[in-house]
């Protein structure tokens, strides 16, 4: 689609399972599943989407996915039953891996990000997107590369540091422009170095929250993933993105939700209101 002068496009790189539970927080089943269904384990099915924006001056990818490169105890903990598709969704709007030159990771848990490392034929890890600079939050380098027991089971470090030693790594501080009309927020929330980008032309705004609102089924204020490391700040935030879309006109794109990839809010007495767009 169109955002002013920017292509934008959601790139569907993989498809996973997480337990319900961990996605919803302190809601109980009853109610989130009437949202989203559970299978008998009590997972449920989500949607990697990645975003590509092509400004024609650069090709900027928002995310990298899982990529191929996990090992089988990783597959299973993540649910990834089939592979990547990112170069198939890249050749659909005329690209390749090597055209993309900036890739920006909201955050750092590893369905976000382990898809910028690939294994090449002696199976040793590489850089996916060889011509891009990598970009995160400094705070988030720092929290995904010295884990505590709690958020290990989050980051892959040893693929992490591939991007460090190739050099292809820019660590940010804060409220940034990475590239002409491409800006990233700092949220925290979901994790202290969370980030949303902002992508804006000619005054037509398209947010990417990632995973302070990561299915159209979180945009009720409680509904917080048990994950999230300050669940408060992400109520916060998203009230603030939603309050943004639905008075601004920001259209939003949801980094996991199976239907909708990015839409418009309205709001009809105290209910929000989703209208797709692609
Ligand atoms: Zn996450």
């Amino acid at each position: 689609m169109k955002l002013g002068d920017f292509e934008v496009y959601p790139l569907l790189e993989n498809v996973f399972h997480l337990d319900g539970g961990t996605m919803f927080g302190v809601v109980p089943k009853i109610l989130w599943s009437r949202l989203v269904p559970a299978d008998e384990n009590n997972l449920i099915t989500m949607h990697l989407n990645l975003l590509l924006v092509k400004t024609g001056d650069a090709n900027v990818l928002i995310d990298a996915g899982l990529g191929d490169s996990l090992n089988d105890k990783m597959r299973k903990i993540y649910g990834q039953r089939g592979s990547s598709n990112l170069e198939s969704e890249l050749a659909k709007h005329g690209l390749k891996p090597d055209d993309i030159g900036d890739v920006v990771f909201t955050h750092l848990h590893a369905d976000h990000c382990t898809g910028a490392i690939k294994l090449d034929a002696d199976g040793e890890k590489v850089l996916r997107f060889p011509r891009a600079k990598h970009y995160v939050q400094k705070q988030e380098w720092e929290d995904a590369t010295h884990p505590n027991e709690r958020t290990a089971a989050t980051y892959l470090t040893d693929n992490l540091i591939v991007l460090q030693e190739t050099g292809t790594l820019e660590t940010i501080d804060g409220d940034v422009e990475i590239t002409k009309g491409i800006r990233v927020w700092k949220t925290g929330g979901h994790t202290p170095g969370h980030q949303a980008i902002i992508v804006e032309s000619r005054g037509q705004i398209l947010i990417c929250p990632a995973d302070i609102i990561p299915m159209s089924a979180h945009l009720k204020a409680p509904y917080i993933a048990g994950v999230d490391l300050n669940p408060l700040e992400t109520m916060e935030r998203k009230k603030e993105i939603i309050q943004r879309c639905v008075n601004d006109g920001w259209l939003l794109a949801f980094d996991h939700d199976l239907e909708v990839k990015i839409c418009k809010l309205g709001k009809t007495e105290d209910k929000i209101e989703v209208k797709k767009i692609v």
